[in-house]
């Protein structure tokens, strides 16, 4: 009988726990969870968990499924020779490991002052200081950037947000995409093309030398793979932890999933570090199925993201890289949309906004290599087809 041992205990680790069983692993599974909560899920942490209090745990029953899960247990180590997982109560024996580590905040320098959503705890202490007249300042205006305006204007509160870029997700969505989505911000005081420098006792510091009050500080400026207890194990490290279609690292008896994975995509031939919460949901069954069956078998699905903001809903489906160039689509009722395009033409990746029947069909096209007709594309009603 064999030992699969899972580091994380976010979606993917708890994925990981029920694929196993759900395709007939029969061994032993052991789940190491740094964290004192059982796996939950993180997306309403900057939605409605801000608003009250929300259980967001995952539903998954440990017991049945004869998993031995260790919370307040963080993997310190990792000996590939031995297949032995350090931790500071002592090493753990495997036979394969799943590696589901995610990723932590990106904090500014200076005050430990500032918070960042990654945890429940996180959401609930930020929760607690979104009250009438509160001063916020956000640093970034990134999807968790949005999101926390959002719920921080719901809640009465003064918002302030400080973005280095040119536009509201200008990062991720380009300059022009961006600049359309000014509307939305109108009742934040949002200063565009500006840096801060460090977080400070009573705010932060731009680095103009400008000062800005507040009573809470949220950094919203991205979040990096965990994998420093990695270092040391040889493991092929790139961004994330480097893995193929099939979620195998270097290492023949590692594998790697979710937000801490680096993936290699052959749909969009390049090495992809998704960090959605779809790709965290799904990647776990391909490793289950390559570890029961008798073939490996690949994850490589089209992304899928969603972000809900100022009352809207985006869901951006696909994988755009710096060259390809957006169409944007309108329809009668001012509904936009927009789709990316590489340089052969071909539908690399999509953007729609409160209209979830474009993001399906959006999908459907992406997967099925469609090149669209340009005047076609342009216009919201008219299905994506060649
Ligand atoms: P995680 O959820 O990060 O879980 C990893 C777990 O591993 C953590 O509990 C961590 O403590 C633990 N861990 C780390 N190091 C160790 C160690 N050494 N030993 C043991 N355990 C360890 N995605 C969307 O698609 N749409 C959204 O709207 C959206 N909203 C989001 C809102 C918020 C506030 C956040 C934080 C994320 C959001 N995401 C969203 C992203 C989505 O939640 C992640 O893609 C998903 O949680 C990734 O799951 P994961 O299991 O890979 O990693």
């Amino acid at each position: 009988m064999s030992t699969i041992v899972v580091v994380g205990g976010g979606l993917a680790g708890a994925r990981t726990c029920e694929t196993l069983r759900t395709h007939g692993f029969d061994g032993e599974i052991v789940l190491l969870a740094a964290e004192a909560h059982l796996p939950y899920d993180r997306p309403p942490l900057t939605k409605a968990a801000l608003k009250g209090e929300l259980n967001t745990q995952l539903r998954t029953d440990y017991e049945t499924l004869r998993v031995d899960i260790r919370t307040s247990t963080a993997a310190t180590g990792l000996d590939t020779e031995a297949k032995q997982v350090h931790t500071a109560g002592g090493s753990v024996d495997y036979d394969f490991l799943v590696i589901a580590t995610g990723a932590a905040p990106i904090l500014l320098p200076g005050s430990t002052r500032q918070l960042a959503v990654r945890t429940v705890d996180d959401s609930r202490a930020l929760r607690d200081k979104l009250v009438p007249g509160a001063k916020v300042v956000l640093v970034g205006a990134s999807w968790i950037g949005a999101e926390v305006a959002t719920a921080a204007l719901a809640a009465g509160a003064h918002v302030t947000c400080v973005e280095f870029g040119p536009a509201p997700l200008a990062g991720a969505l380009g300059q022009d995409i961006g600049g359309r989505f000014l509307d939305w911000w109108s009742g934040v005081d949002l200063r565009l093309g500006v840096g801060v420098k460090k977080v400070t006792d009573t705010g932060v510091e731009l680095s103009s030398g400008e000062n800005i009050d507040a009573d809470v500080v949220v950094a919203g400026i991205g979040v990096k793979p965990d994998t420093a207890w990695l270092e040391g194990s040889g493991l092929k490290i790139d961004r994330g932890v480097v893995v193929d279609e099939h979620l195998r690292t270097s290492d023949p008896h590692v594998f790697a999933v979710g937000d801490v994975a680096v993936r290699w995509s052959p749909r969009a031939n390049d090495q992809l570090l998704v960090e959605h919460w779809d790709d965290a949901r799904m990647g776990p069954d391909a490793i289950a199925r390559t570890l029961v069956g008798d073939a490996p078998v690949a994850h490589d699905p089209v992304p899928y993201f969603w972000s809900d903001q100022f009352g809207h809903k985006l869901q951006y489906v696909g994988h755009h890289g710096a060259e390809d160039h957006p169409v944007i689509r309108n329809g009668d009722d001012g509904k936009w949309a927009v789709a990316w395009l590489d340089g052969t033409g071909l539908l690399t990746a999509h953007l729609s906004i409160d209209t979830p029947k474009l993001m399906i069909g959006a999908r459907a096209a992406i997967a099925g290599g469609v090149r669209p007709d340009l005047v076609a594309l342009q216009d919201i009603t008219q299905p994506l087809t060649q």
